[in-house]
């Protein structure tokens, strides 16, 4: 029997209708998509059930009751994502439900601190997308993404972790000993302690096909990804530090593996630049750019490549494709805030802070513990977390390592 219970009318222009689609997309809810300017029937059901008119995004639900251009908010209550805290304040507010905040979420509430979980989309952050994690501890055969996350939240509820989805924290605000965040919605919450676990976004191409392969031959990383791809043909996407030294790493288990940099020259160090280009694995070409990812049977199998000098098109064969154009952090909302962030963006934390006879305020009389950020009592941990190894394994040690911090913290407030 199909899982897909939700149809969702629309069309490709509608901008309401892709914030519906994003939204049960980002809750990881399977939905059916029917575009009404090409399915006449769809367009007979829209008209029929909005009194003659054309009203997209129009969405059934499995109780086949509908909603017409429903707001977030509503899609959220009707699909009965709890929303709403059951208090004010709490000892600890976690923002985001990645491996860090949860990790972090269920060693506080099994020490009995109140702690409260925000999360904006599908609670397991970035590892809940991943196909199938194979570098994960304690699973020899691997562990798919989606599994691990909900292992995660189910332990994370055990100890009494209180949950919410689909609430977007937008500010953070600071007094005497309490930390306020407002939501998306227009809450406030306040605590004794947060913790930053929002996490980062690889950037990506924005090519046609890039979103079909991802986990198929689409990947992010070499340390998580590469060994798939023993005696293979690998493109590397990017020509900076990562890049360059991404594909030295993904030597040890591709046949081959081809660099493709949007420029004529790398930007990455010198060491680097020549380990790579003498490497008798890695080919090199310049001024190429990819402009569609395409497959057979639901895997990559060819980049559409062109040179954007001589506007050359060709195809490329290739068994999997990394891209390496960089991590922006999900730290847009702290913008104005006093928490520091390194010049990419990713929040500073620890002894990092001080720097000579400079301390931020609030530490002229101790040291930041492990993981503090520059605001006293606001903790940050994983991939939002400068200088951190972007790894599911570490982002949940440092939401433990968090965790330990914040209960001493705790104990001075
Ligand atoms: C395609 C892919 C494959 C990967 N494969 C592997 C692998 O095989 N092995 C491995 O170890 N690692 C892998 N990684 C990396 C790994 O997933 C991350 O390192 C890890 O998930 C980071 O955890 P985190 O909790 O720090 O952040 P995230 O997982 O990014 O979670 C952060 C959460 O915060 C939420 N959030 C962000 N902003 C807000 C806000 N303002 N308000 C509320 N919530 C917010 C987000 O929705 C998200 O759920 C992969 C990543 C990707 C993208």
């Amino acid at each position: 029997m199909s899982r897909i219970e939700i149809t969702v009318y629309g069309a490709h222009w509608c901008p309401d209708c892709r914030r519906s689609k994003q939204f049960l997309g980002e809750h990881q809810i399977p939905y059916n998509w029917v575009d009404i300017e090409e399915d006449r029937e769809g367009e007979k059901f829209v008209i029929e059930k909005n009194a003659g008119k054309r009203i997209i995004p129009t969405i059934v639900f499995a109780d086949v009751s509908i909603l017409v251009e429903p707001t977030n908010a509503q899609l959220a209550e009707k699909l009965g994502l709890k929303t709403k805290a059951s208090r004010n304040h709490y000892d600890l507010i976690v923002v985001g439900g990645g491996p860090a905040g949860l990790t972090a979420a269920l060693y506080t509430a099994r020490e009995a601190i109140d702690t409260l979980v925000m999360e904006r989309a599908a609670f397991g952050g970035q590892a809940a997308g991943t196909e199938k994690l194979d570098n994960m501890p304690g699973f020899p055969d691997g562990v798919a993404g989606i599994e691990f996350s909900q292992r995660l939240r189910q332990q994370s509820e055990r100890f009494g972790v209180e949950l919410l989805q689909a609430q977007e924290v937008t500010g953070l605000h600071h007094h005497d000993n309490y930390h306020c965040v407002q939501t998306n919605d227009g809450s406030e919450y306040s605590a004794s302690a947060l913790l930053m676990a929002t996490g980062s976004r690889y950037r990506r191409l924005n090519v046609p096909g890039e979103s079909d392969y991802i986990g198929a031959g689409v990947h992010f990383c070499a340390t998580c990804d590469g060994p798939f791809y023993k005696a293979k043909q690998v493109a590397v996407i990017g020509g900076g530090n990562s890049a360059t030294e991404e594909s030295l790493l993904l030597t040890k288990f591709a046949s081959q593996v081809t660099i493709l940099v949007r420029s004529d020259a790398f930007k990455a160090s010198a060491v680097i630049q020549e380990k790579v280009l003498s490497h008798p694995k890695i080919g090199v070409r310049w001024n190429t750019e990819v402009n569609e990812f395409i497959g057979k049977d639901s895997k990559l199998t060819e980049l559409r490549l062109s040179d954007n000098q001589t506007g050359a098109k060709e195809n490329l064969a290739i068994n999997g494709a990394f891209i390496f154009i960089g991590l922006d952090p999900n730290t847009g909302f702290l913008e104005g805030s006093r928490i520091l962030l390194d010049q990419w963006g990713f929040i500073t934390t620890g002894h990092a802070l001080l720097h000579g006879d400079h301390r931020p305020q609030g530490y002229e009389n101790r040291d930041p513990y492990l993981l503090e950020t520059s605001v006293p009592g606001v903790f940050a941990a994983g991939d939002v977390r400068d200088t951190s190894t972007k790894q599911v394994v570490s982002a949940a040690g440092e939401g433990s390592t968090a965790a330990l911090s914040i209960r001493e913290y705790l104990k001075s407030v």
